[in-house]
């Protein structure tokens, strides 16, 4: 697709996705965010065009039937549509940038059948510790929050797909694995630090 590298990073609703990846990425050059389509409301703190573009489901229908140049993958998540711009992630890529896609299990599922991602699967250390932190989180009503916890045992078992795993238990620690894996990712495709090609002699 392009030089840069693909990361997926899947996990159940209220697993610290959003909370590591701002950490790693604030950290590591060269490593950016692809910004999803959203039909579903914004959350207070969020802003349109970083998060997320916030559409309408009539906009949504529209990207869709731009198939396949549209969207690179699509799914609908507690009953709300959520897609990947295909133009912005070739773009990213072409441009030597690694990309990390926030998306679903559904998405990983399609987008690895087109593309060659690095999937990586954050799970929360306990069906408890996640009910917990949503209910901490406190930006969803209790019945969107069961829905959620119900949602997390199908996406689970979708664990065994990925290549790495990371337990988010102790944030730093989680964040210490995502980190490596990005940094092992780009020695693997012999990739410096800064996301460019390593210049040798030979
Ligand atoms: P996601 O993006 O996967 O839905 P968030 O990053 O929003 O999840 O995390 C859900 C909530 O859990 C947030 O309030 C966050 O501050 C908290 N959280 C994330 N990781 C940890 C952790 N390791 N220990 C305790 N709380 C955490
Ligand atoms: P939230 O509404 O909590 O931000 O996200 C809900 C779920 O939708 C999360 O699992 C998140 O990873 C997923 N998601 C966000 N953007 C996309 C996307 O573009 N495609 C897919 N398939 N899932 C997405």
């Amino acid at each position: 697709m392009g030089g840069g590298i693909l990361f997926v990073v899947s996990a159940p609703s209220g697993g610290g996705k959003t909370t590591i990846l701002k950490k790693v990425m604030a950290e590591l050059p060269g490593l950016v965010f692809s910004v999803s389509c959203t039909t579903r409301a914004p959350r207070p703190g969020e802003r349109d065009g970083r998060d997320y573009h916030f559409i309408s489901r009539e906009a949504f229908a529209e990207i869709r039937s731009r198939h396949p140049s549209g969207f690179l993958e699509w799914a609908e998540v507690h009953g709300n549509l959520y897609g990947t711009g295909r133009e912005q992630v070739e773009r990213l890529l072409g441009a030597g940038k690694d990309v990390v896609l926030d998306i679903d299990v559904q998405g990983a599922m399609q987008v690895r059948k087109t593309s060659a991602p690095v999937l990586i699967f954050i799970a929360p250390p306990s069906p408890a510790e996640l009910e917990a932190r949503l209910r901490k989180r406190g930006t969803e009503s209790g019945s969107a929050i069961g829905l959620r916890l119900e949602n997390a045992r199908r996406e689970m078992q979708f664990m065994d797909q990925y290549d790495y795993l990371i337990i988010n238990d102790r944030l730093t620690d989680a964040v210490d694995c995502l980190r490596a894996i990005v940094v092992a990712e780009r020695c693997r495709r012999r990739r410096s630090l800064s996301g460019l090609p390593v210049r040798t002699e030979f």
